[in-house]
């Protein structure tokens, strides 16, 4: 028996949480009703809650329940979907494309040329339309991934965080045998970290600090380097005799790092960013080096296309997902999550909700 209402965390305006009892959904012809078992706490959702994403309409109504990064079973399907039935252990995408622009049509559906038309059948869960924080929800079969049986729900629930990393990667490649470097060794930084040495790079240089850089060295990297303890450019050099490195991740959303990253690249070299570089105080680099030197930027939107590969790698132990959970929390105690996240309490990583 599917409940009439449910437990949801609803966003009733800035900065304003409250746990409360909704009408459970109920799926449409094309959609899945699912029972979300974990849901990850994303750099993203303490922003939107502070309103610093307001121009961005995310989100465009309050009340509003946030979450995109979870994991959980397929509890019905509508009568047209058939690729989904009860019982199905799944992950979800945040973004579902229209399916019929020229973007989507190439599968560029992070782009989709419909975003925040829902008439178009265009969703982005969390952020457009209703999330995660909550005990059900309904997706198209479009934002599904069946998870493999190794994989716990809380695991599964990061497969948003892991996919982001690997889209980064598919943007500029890995040159196997090569050194690449990543700057921001947060969640998604230390999933691109385990992909990077997966995938052949002789060595991965790891710019950061404290407990998250530390972190990274448990999971593989060849070179930590502290920028508040050295220049990161001058170590990355030093690292590679001169010549710099092959690739760079960008996760850090620094202020000051693009010049670094330009700085740190071999000639022909190619950087891709992840972060969001709304502070004012960005400097850019001088495009001048990236003419000279041939330097590829690139910038990657979510996680477009990789799913199932980021679930193998969590299920083959390329991703140790698992070792980014800092935190497990009932959805009552939301705020408290929120809180330990943010402010990166008690050596918090990846904090995860079970509603
Ligand atoms: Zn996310
Ligand atoms: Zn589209």
């Amino acid at each position: 028996m599917i409940p009439k209402t449910m437990k949801a965390c609803l966003l009733t305006a800035y900065n304003k949480l409250e746990i409360a009892e909704v009408p459970t959904p109920e799926p449409g012809p094309d959609e899945v009703l699912c029972r979300i078992r974990a849901v990850a706490i994303c750099g993203t959702d303490p922003e939107i809650i502070k309103g610093n994403h307001a121009k961005k309409n995310w989100p465009p109504v309050f009340p509003f329940i946030l979450g995109h990064e979870w994991a959980g079973e397929v509890i019905s399907a509508g009568e047209r979907v058939t690729e989904y039935k009860a019982g199905d252990r799944v992950a979800g995408e945040a973004h579902r494309g229209c399916g019929t622009c020229a973007n989507c049509m190439t599968g560029h559906y992070t782009l989709c040329l419909n975003y925040g038309k829902s008439e178009t059948g265009h969703r982005h869960y969390g952020f457009m339309v209703s999330g995660a924080n909550c005990e059900y929800n309904v997706y198209s079969p479009k934002a599904l991934h069946k998870i493999p049986d190794n994989l716990s729900f809380a695991h599964a629930s990061l497969l948003d965080t892991a996919g982001v990393a690997l889209h980064g990667i598919d943007m500029i490649g890995v040159s196997s045998g090569g050194t690449a470097a990543i700057w921001g060794p947060g969640p998604i930084g230390l999933c691109a970290l385990q992909m990077i040495k997966g995938m052949g790079a002789a060595r991965v240089i790891v710019v950061g600090r404290r407990h998250r850089l530390q972190v990274a060295g448990e999971l593989g990297a060849d070179f930590l380097v502290d920028y508040e303890k050295e220049d990161p450019v001058k170590r990355v050099l030093e690292i590679t005799g001169g010549r710099g490195v092959d690739e760079i991740q960008e996760c850090s959303g620094g202020a000051n790092v693009l010049g670094q990253c330009v700085a740190a690249l071999r000639k022909g070299g190619k950087i891709n960013l992840i972060g969001f570089y709304d502070d004012p105080k960005v400097i850019f680099p001088p495009l001048t080096n990236l003419v000279m030197n041939e330097i590829t930027v690139t910038g990657s939107r979510a996680n477009p296309n990789v799913s199932d590969r980021a679930l193998n790698m969590f299920a083959a132990g390329i991703v140790k997902g698992d070792k980014l959970i800092s935190h497990v929390f009932p959805l009552e105690q939301y705020e408290k999550a929120l809180d330990i996240f943010s402010n990166r309490k008690d050596g918090a990583i990846k904090v995860v909700i079970e509603p």
